[in-house]
């Protein structure tokens, strides 16, 4: 068989499983297990197979067409410019989140902030990367997961964000920002998945933690935890970004109503209104 043949049949085999994008996955997993590139593939599509080692690559297909997520098989994942160690027990970075890196870049690069929180860092794709921006800036990643954690300790060093600091702290416990200085901007993406919507989700979501999705009965109850615990600790005239899920962002705004002095909100490629921008 010819290389040409096995990347089709391949292609093929994941668009039988049901994944949603199988000609990117096989390209990458192509990259990724043979180091053949999409240039090299069309170059050696002729090549016979039977001088490849393919063993690998067939492993890593039969774990995609089980619908294990493309990033947990790679084992990392950009976000923004840098690239992220991810697996099983940490949410994967989403294009979508990339929004708050990109705002508070265009909005703070003249005045950087000096102290920023990212609750529920996950890998710490967030809060590292508006470390590496700003490296005057202080940034505490907070997360309770113990997988999170060592994630974002070792995303951390991979990426020498010396200015990073790695806290195992819960979220909901409002003793947790205690002894921490006053932020200039608190970041996060929350878990903020309906509790009983976590069934209906895609395939592939269901292997991600559900500790990183579920938001509680109404998606809703890690706001309320970043509105009492954690917006008092914000500088005055200090910024809380927060991701949302569809819909949600009204609900939020409306959560801050009387806490808050000025509100906007960013909308994704999909025109959903994804993050909320709160004003202390
Ligand atoms: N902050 C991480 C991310 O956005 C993880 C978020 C989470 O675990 N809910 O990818």
């Amino acid at each position: 068989m010819n290389l040409f043949t096995f990347y089709r049949n391949s292609i093929k085999t994941l668009s039988v499983a049901g994944c949603d994008s199988p000609e990117f996955d096989v390209q990458q997993l192509f990259d990724f297990c043979l180091k053949i590139n999409k240039t090299q593939l069309l170059l050696r599509a002729n090549e016979s197979i039977d001088n490849l080692d393919t063993s690998f690559f067939n492993e890593c297909l039969e774990k995609r067409k089980n619908r294990i997520p493309l990033q947990y098989i790679i084992g990392e994942w950009g976000f923004y410019k840098y690239n992220f160690k991810v697996g099983e027990g940490v949410l994967i970075p989403r294009p979508e989140t990339e929004l708050i890196p990109e705002y508070i870049y265009s909005k703070f690069q003249k005045e950087p902030p000096k102290v920023v929180y990212d609750i529920c860092t996950g890998t710490g794709c967030i809060g590292i990367t508006i470390a590496k921006l700003f490296p005057a800036c202080k940034v505490y990643c907070v997360d309770i997961s113990e997988t999170a954690i060592d994630y974002a300790t070792k995303n951390k060093e991979n990426l020498c964000a010396d200015n990073v600091t790695i806290l195992k702290k819960d979220m909901l416990d409002p003793t947790s920002p205690i002894g921490l200085p006053f932020a200039d901007i608190i970041i996060s993406n929350p878990p903020y998945i309906k509790s009983d919507e976590i069934s209906t989700l895609q395939q592939e979501v269901k292997y991600e933690p559900s500790l990183a999705l579920d938001g509680g009965e109404d998606g809703l109850m890690f706001y309320r935890a970043l509105k009492e615990n954690w917006f008092p600790f914000l500088n005055s005239n200090g910024l809380m970004i927060l991701e949302c899920g569809e819909n949600q962002a009204k609900d939020i705004l409306e959560m801050f109503l009387e806490t808050a002095k000025g509100a906007k909100f960013i909308k994704d490629g999909q025109d959903i209104d994804r993050i909320v921008v709160l004003k202390k």
